[in-house]
């Protein structure tokens, strides 16, 4: 029939469209690559396109620290405590709890409220290390030599003067209190006030906690953490080379907002372009918008749209909630997309559940999960071709082992994203180099990151 065909028209065109070849990926890891080299011989500090600054100067771990240690993540409307052992000898951490406790409303809706939370963070605190308690020989570690791990999920700069008026937002919680140190501060006068012999050394973003997680498991071969879950972001150590002045440390962190990454050589379709246009953030963090689970539902429900508008995939109507941007969201996508069953039941469900699609075909539902494929391919690829780009620069494509670890709900939860992504990496390196590019997940999962800093700061008070 005459609109079956146009959909597949459509369909075949944004195929075209998102197509990732490898030689296609090189040209995108090249770029980046040179943008990264950019980025760290630049003057103008930190206000590179990738936004990349020095975040942490003191030591990661090394694999040795043994003790029972506590971290807290801070997240837009909620935080983690997490209590975990080390035992050392890079054995895998035993006895992990982790606490997820809500923001009380009252302390997110006030913008100049950080006290009244690191009061409540305090509180919560000391009732999460009695009930995880401590075996006896722990108590010998010296109180004051104690730390807390702090992190955040979302950027935090560390460098910007502790008088500058950037404030931290922290997805709907706005932080007063701008800089690390200066949070640091009030964190450490809370846990002091309510009788807490735990200190805060720097607060910093939850991606170098994973970077320092990967470092306890494997210190010499760890090199990158990237963050994949609704945004995406990377943490890197900045191999011995001249870089600018600012930047020399002994092993310096580099947080990279590698969402604002632009290349030509980005597969973008019409799609993305729109997508983009309507953005808060008109043409910011481009390679954000192709990769991280904020987008990918989106990207999917705009081309369905499309062909519901030009092919009547659905019928003669557009189903009227097809229009409402966001709706789909990339669990529901996943699950579209990795439904096995013979006449895509779940995909049937889903598009009921969440567009009120009543009469769909299997035919239109294979098409339906065609499209996320497409997009899920694109994405995960792309990333593929963003970790080539960081080992490239760090002159690791090599006989020598990398290890780059990944946290986050999209890399954790969505299988097939999860293939694309390691086998575009083997496709690009072949089969020898990539046995030395080891792409892991975080050990100890989100929030785990803040032990392994608050670990490794226990060498050098
Ligand atoms: P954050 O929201 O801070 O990024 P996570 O790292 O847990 O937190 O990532 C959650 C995101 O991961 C979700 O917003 C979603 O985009 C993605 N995600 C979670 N579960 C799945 C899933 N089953 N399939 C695909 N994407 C998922």
């Amino acid at each position: 029939e005459r609109r079956w065909r146009q959909a597949q028209r459509i369909l075949r065109k944004f195929a075209r469209g998102c197509a990732t070849p490898a030689a296609k990926l090189w040209l995108v890891a090249n770029d980046l690559a040179s943008e990264m080299e950019a980025g760290l011989s630049s003057s103008d500090d930190g206000d590179t396109k990738l936004r990349m600054r020095v975040s942490y100067h003191a030591p990661l771990p090394t694999g040795e620290e043994k003790g029972t240690y506590y971290g807290i993540n801070l997240r837009g409307t909620n935080f983690v405590i997490v209590g975990a052992r080390l035992d050392g000898k890079n054995e895998p951490v035993s006895e992990l709890r982790k606490q997820e406790i809500a923001i009380p409303s009252a302390i997110t809706a006030n913008a100049n409220s950080t006290r009244e939370l690191f009061d409540f963070m305090a509180l919560e605190l000391a009732k999460f290390m009695s009930a995880y308690g401590e075996p006896d020989s722990d108590e010998a570690q010296a109180r004051e030599q104690r730390k807390l791990g702090f992190t955040i999920s979302s950027p935090i700069d560390q460098l910007a003067p502790a008088s500058s008026p950037t404030a931290i937002k922290c997805n709907n919680l706005a932080l007063d209190h701008t800089v690390g140190k200066e949070l640091a501060d009030e964190i450490n006068q809370a846990l002091n006030k309510h009788g807490i012999e735990l200190r805060v050394f720097a607060v910093v973003n939850d991606t170098i906690g994973n970077l320092a997680g990967g470092r306890y498991y494997s210190k010499e071969a760890s090199v990158a953490a990237v963050t994949l879950g609704m945004g995406t972001d990377v943490a890197f150590i900045q191999s011995p080379k001249p870089i600018k002045e600012s930047l020399k440390s002994a092993e310096p962190v580099i947080n990279m907002q590698w969402g604002n990454f632009k290349s030509s050589h980005l597969p973008l379709t019409e799609y993305d372009t729109l997508l983009d246009a309507k953005s808060t953030n008109p043409g910011g963090r481009i390679f954000e918008k192709l990769i991280s689970g904020m987008y990918l539902g989106e990207i999917v429900r705009r081309v369905l749209l499309k062909m519901a508008q030009e092919a009547a995939l659905f019928g003669d109507c557009v189903p009227p909630k097809l229009a409402t941007p966001y709706l789909l969201r990339s669990p529901d996508m996943a699950a579209m997309h990795q439904d096995t069953s013979e006449d895509y039941e779940v995909v049937e469900e889903k598009l009921k559940e969440i567009f009120g699609i009543n009469n769909s075909t299997p035919m239109v539902r294979e098409t339906v999960a065609e499209v996320c494929d497409i997009v899920a391919e694109r994405g995960a690829r792309l990333v593929g071709a963003g970790i080539v780009g960081i080992v490239k620069n760090l002159g690791r494509i090599s006989n020598r082992k990398s290890v780059i670890t990944i946290e986050g709900g999209l890399y954790e939860h969505y299988r097939i994203f999860r293939n694309y992504l390691h086998s575009s990496v083997w496709e690009m390196l072949g089969s020898e180099l990539s046995d030395n590019v080891i792409i892991e997940h975080s050990h100890g999962g989100s929030g785990a990151g803040s032990i392994f800093l608050a670990a490794s700061q226990t060498q050098n008070t």
